[in-house]
């Protein structure tokens, strides 16, 4: 199984809750960097167990939990975009870009699986991960085999954005909610991983105990030097910067939100007298909201947020990390040096 989290101890109650009468499908939604994935992963490999535990956990041990580890169980199918499949091999070859959705082909090679009866003569389960990866013609294709319920056939849709499916798709999941862990039982959990100054790498994190575990070391000092970048707008050189974000291979998406955090911030100390991600670096933050108008905060968030849409396939990394940088300065009315 994969790990158990300590904030999914309620969730897991219902999910075993179901396993009497498995609605057709299921949908666990919430924020991204909950756990949901592998929420989602332990239920379908207890649902596929052929020896589940007292309390309907799989149980680690039989044939099919043994192929459900080794990813080659016959009952059983991931259905997630290329991009995410991919191992560490086939990145390095980037003659084609892998795909961010989950196209028609992979939702219609389903029917073949559908068709046939369960190698083990129990459940079929299909996981979609992220269900919102779905163009618009895979998200109909599964619509039509939902409308034609299959017997001991269990759909198990993971989102972090339902308002992003089709209502029709909505209707017709056993939906069920997975919240974030409080702040202090974050805290408490990222202690027990020996994670030093949890309540600091939360907040670089967005409040996800498992995007604050991945913060890896060099993550977090690529973090620290854009965060003294922004501290100190009038020797900022974008240029400069932008090309030592490229050589550390920084992803776009990542600059946009620590760029989106500085700026919640901003705008929370001038509103609301409070920030929010980066509560040791106040005095600064203090000191530029001061001259800010709220007028070219809400420019520079609108700009975030459409590059946040365009991040994963950017023209060239480095130009867009130059143009926020500016945007940036532009904000805080700092002319070019
Ligand atoms: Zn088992």
């Amino acid at each position: 199984m994969r790990e158990q989290y300590p904030w999914h101890k309620e969730v897991r109650q219902r999910l075993a809750g179901l396993r009497t009468r498995l609605p057709h499908a299921l949908l666990l939604k919430g924020a991204q960097g909950a756990g949901k994935l592998d929420l989602a992963m332990n239920f379908a490999q207890s649902v596929l167990c052929e020896q589940p535990l007292a309390g309907g956990e799989a149980c680690d041990a039989c044939p099919s939990c043994h192929w459900f580890q080794q990813e080659s169980h016959p009952d059983f199918r991931l259905i997630q975009p290329d991009a995410l499949a991919q191992t560490e091999a086939s990145v390095t070859d980037n003659s084609k870009k892998p795909a961010r959705q989950i196209t028609v082909d992979q939702v219609r090679a389903l029917a073949d699986f559908s068709n046939l009866s369960a190698h083990r003569g129990g459940y079929r389960v299909v996981l979609v991960y992220p269900a919102e990866a779905m163009n618009l013609n895979a998200a109909n294709a599964l619509l039509k085999t939902l409308e034609e319920p299959q017997g001991q056939m269990l759909f198990i849709l993971v989102t972090h954005k339902p308002q992003h499916l089709l209502p029709t798709i909505l209707s017709r999941c056993h939906s069920m909610p997975v919240a974030m862990p409080s702040m202090q039982a974050s805290i408490a959990w990222l202690e027990q991983q020996a994670i030093d100054d949890p309540a600091k790498r939360l907040a670089q994190a967005g409040f996800s105990p498992l995007l604050a575990m991945d913060l890896t070391e060099e993550s977090a000092s690529e973090h620290e030097k854009v965060l003294r970048a922004l501290m100190q707008p009038e020797q900022m050189d974008e240029f400069e910067l932008a090309e030592q974000l490229k050589s550390k291979r920084v992803e776009p998406i990542q600059l946009i939100q620590w760029l989106q955090q500085w700026c919640y911030d901003l705008g929370s100390l001038k509103l609301a007298a409070k920030v929010r991600y980066h509560p040791d670096l106040q005095d600064s933050i203090c000191r530029l909201s001061n001259g800010l108008a709220m007028f070219d905060l809400l420019k520079m968030q609108k700009e975030l947020s459409i590059a946040k849409r365009e991040a994963y396939h950017p023209l060239e990394p480095k130009l867009l990390f130059e143009s926020l940088f500016a945007a940036y300065r532009q904000m805080l009315r700092i002319r070019a040096s």
